[in-house]
C-alpha cells in the first residue's frame, strides 16, 4: 500500500490505474480510523479495483471554537488498518498542500445544509463540500463512500454530485455501533468513563424513536418528544438538537409520510456526539 502526501503523487498513480482500465473507489476520512470507517473501506474494496482512503483533518470545516487542534490523530495505525483492509493508497496531505497558494474558492450550498448540523455549525458544510469536491477532482473516483452516521453529510454530498453533474456514484453505508449501541466515532475517545456511560442515551433515544415509527406512530412531534425526554433525563447530556426532516430534502417535517431522517446532536460534557435513524 502506498502513502501519498501530495496531490501530484495521487494524480499520477490514478492516471496509471485508469490507463490500465482499473476502477477507483474513494473513502474520505479525518483519520483515527475505527470499524465504522473500516466498513466503508471493505465495501469499497469489494466494488472497485483500487481504493484510496484520504486521511485529512480538514481545517475549513471546523469553526474557531471547535476541536481542530485536539482532534485525535494516529497515522501509523490508520495506514495499518487501510493496508489490512485492502486499500491501495492512503492520501494524507498537509493543510498547506490542500489550501496553500492563495486558496479562495469554496462550494456553498443552500437547502439541505440549512437544518440540523448546518444550523449549529454554519460554516461546516461549506468546508466539507469544498474538501470533498477537491478530493473528487484529485482522485476522480468511480465511487465514493460515506457513512449514514453523518446522514446530513451524505444527503449534502449526494445533492452536490447531482447538482454539479459530477461523474461518480455516491454510496451510503450503515452506521456501525459498539456492542452496547453507541455509534462508533473518533470523538468517543474524548469521553471519560462516566461520560461514556452517559453517551448511551443517544442510541437509546434513537432506538426508542425508531421503534415508535416501526410500531405505527405517524406523529413526528410525539416521537421527538419521547426522545427529548429520554435525553433530558441524563444529567451529563445537553441537547443541541433533536429533529425530524425529510430524508431527501432535509426539510423539517412533523408527519411521517415518506422516508424521514430523525437526528440528534447532544453534548456529553464538552464532547458533541451525533446519532440518527432513517425510517418511513
Ligand atoms: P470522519 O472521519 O468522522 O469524517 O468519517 C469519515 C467517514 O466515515 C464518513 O463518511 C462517516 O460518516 C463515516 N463513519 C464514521 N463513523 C461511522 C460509523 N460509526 N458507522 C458508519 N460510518 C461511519
Amino acid at each position: 500500500m502506498k502513502l501519498a502526501r501530495t496531490v501530484k503523487e495521487v494524480k499520477e498513480q490514478v492516471r496509471e490505474w485508469k490507463r490500465q482500465g482499473l476502477s477507483v473507489g474513494l473513502v474520505p476520512t479525518m483519520g483515527y480510523l475505527h470499524e465504522g470507517h473500516q466498513s466503508l473501506i471493505k465495501r469499497a474494496v469489494t466494488e472497485n479495483d483500487r481504493v484510496v482512503v484520504s486521511v485529512f483533518v480538514n481545517p475549513i470545516q471546523f469553526a474557531p471554537n471547535e476541536d481542530l487542534e485536539t482532534y485525535p490523530r494516529d497515522l501509523e495505525a490508520d495506514c495499518a488498518l487501510c493496508e489490512n483492509t485492502g486499500a491501495a493508497m492512503v492520501f494524507h496531505p498537509e493543510a498547506e498542500e490542500m489550501y496553500g497558494d492563495g486558496f479562495t474558492t469554496f462550494v456553498d450550498m443552500t437547502g439541505v445544509t440549512k437544518e440540523l448540523c448546518g444550523k449549529s455549525r454554519p460554516t461546516h458544510f461549506r468546508g466539507v463540500c469544498t474538501v470533498v469536491n477537491k478530493l473528487f477532482n484529485i482522485v476522480t473516483p468511480d465511487r465514493a463512500y460515506f457513512g449514514q452516521k453523518d446522514a446530513q453529510q451524505l444527503a449534502v454530498i449526494r445533492r452536490m454530485v447531482r447538482d454539479l453533474n459530477m461523474n461518480l456514484e455516491v454510496v451510503g453505508c450503515p452506521i456501525i455501533r459498539e456492542a452496547d449501541g453507541l455509534a462508533k466515532s473518533s470523538r468517543n475517545t474524548y469521553l471519560s468513563a462516566e461520560e461514556r456511560k452517559a453517551a448511551l442515551v443517544l442510541s437509546r433515544a434513537v432506538f426508542a424513536g425508531e421503534k415508535m415509527i416501526r410500531d405505527g406512530e405517524r406523529d413526528g412531534e410525539k416521537v421527538l418528544a419521547a426522545m427529548t425526554a429520554m435525553i433530558e433525563a441524563e444529567p451529563l447530556a445537553r441537547i443541541d438538537y433533536v429533529e425530524m426532516v425529510k430524508w431527501d430534502s432535509i426539510e423539517i417535517c412533523h408527519q411521517i409520510d415518506g422516508p424521514v431522517l430523525t437526528a440528534v446532536a447532544v453534548y456529553i460534557g464538552k464532547t458533541r456526539l451525533i446519532d440518527n435513524f432513517i425510517a418511513e
